[in-house]
């Protein structure tokens, strides 16, 4: 049976370790789709997955990577076909069950998405987890009632995966957004990717008051902690947010001021459990809405082998926008 190369993780006597190796299919786990993976994509939780790994992974063996891009080759569902390109977020792929860091992945049909006609295998890895994950923030706020006209927009951890799909997305929508970054030397591309307003991040380190000035109808949070706690005390009367992250904490040292006295709601994003139906909804809007142009701005093409040294980078905030993984035959 032909090998191909995967980054593996093992666990020996409690100590984890992850390195590079070859496998067949017969080391991958059941399922009914089998698919030649073009290309993953790097995220957060791939950082940590790759840097401290019973943070993320449960079971070992385990192949990382929460994303993947690729042809189906084999297939016994009547959803896919052979030559049919698709993609994969979440589920528990590059958790519990072997995820995209392979050339090759055997999963559930019910979890691909199959890929919009104008979306290579690379762009889809562009916008990865991070993309997705973006446009069901914004599929909340909108579902909440919030339109461009209704007020600003903020978006935390703006230079990053998330925050880069998100700006460039509303900025198709038509909204006023402001950007919100640790690193300031990155506003001229963000203003590129549509943001309005760039605003320092230390501006929302702070231990916030219960209720603040109303500055934005909405917002995406990617931080948590001060961040998310000072964002929630801006929000105007009636507005949201939509939180996915906890690059800053888990933590949330925040009052119920703006809950009960300004009507503020905190919508929680999943994207790893999502419904199959809206994360195909995500995918098409993403196909349509996201500026393609755009997309290769914030993209940052790696091989095989740089995955760890990218794995530190993202943990400490270094990566810009979104990094895609080139799987070798
Ligand atoms: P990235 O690492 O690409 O971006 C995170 C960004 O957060 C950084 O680039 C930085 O942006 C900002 N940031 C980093 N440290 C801090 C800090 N201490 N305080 C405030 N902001 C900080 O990650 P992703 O965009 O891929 O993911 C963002 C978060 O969302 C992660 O926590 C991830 O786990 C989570 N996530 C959750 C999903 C879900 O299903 N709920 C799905 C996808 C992601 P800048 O330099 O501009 O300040």
């Amino acid at each position: 049976m032909n090998s191909f190369p995967a980054w593996l993780v093992t666990k020996t006597n409690d100590q984890a370790e992850v390195h590079q190796t070859e496998l067949t299919e017969a080391d991958l786990m059941p399922g009914d789709v089998t698919i030649r993976v073009e290309y993953s994509a790097l995220n957060y939780k791939d950082g940590l997955a790759m840097t401290q790994p019973p943070l993320i992974i449960r079971d070992f063996p385990l192949i990382p990577g929460i994303d993947l891009a690729g042809v189906v080759e084999r297939s016994d569902s009547d959803s896919f076909k052979p030559g049919d390109r698709v993609a994969l977020n979440g589920f528990g792929v590059g958790e519990n069950f072997h995820g995209g860091y392979a050339g090759k992945a055997r999963v559930k049909s019910e979890w691909l998405v199959p890929l919009p006609e104008n979306l290579s295998t690379r762009q889809a890895m562009a916008i990865g987890t991070a993309g997705y994950t973006a446009m069901l923030c914004i599929m909340a706020l909108e579902k909440h009632g919030i339109t461009p006209e209704a007020g600003k927009i903020l978006v935390t951890g703006a230079a990053g995966g998330v925050g880069s799909v998100a700006v460039s997305v509303l900025k198709h929508l038509g909204y006023d957004i402001s950007a919100v970054t640790g690193r300031m030397n990155e506003a001229a591309y963000l203003k590129q990717l549509g943001a309005n307003n760039i605003i320092d991040r230390a501006e929302f380190n702070g231990k916030p008051r219960p209720l603040a000035k109303e500055r934005w109808i909405g917002a995406i949070d990617v931080a948590g902690g001060f961040t998310l706690a000072n964002v929630l005390s801006q929000i105007k009367r009636a507005g949201a947010v939509a939180a996915c992250g906890l690059a800053e904490s888990m933590d949330l040292p925040t009052t119920v001021a703006p809950f009960i006295l300004r009507g503020v709601t905190l919508y929680g994003i999943d994207s790893v459990m999502c419904p199959i139906e809206k994360r195909i909804t995500a995918w098409n809007r993403l196909a349509n809405e996201l500026d393609l142009d755009a997309l290769e701005m914030m993209s940052n093409e790696i091989g095989f082998d740089e995955i760890p040294g990218a794995a530190l980078a993202i943990l400490k905030g270094e990566i810009r926008g979104r990094t895609i993984v080139r799987i070798p035959e």
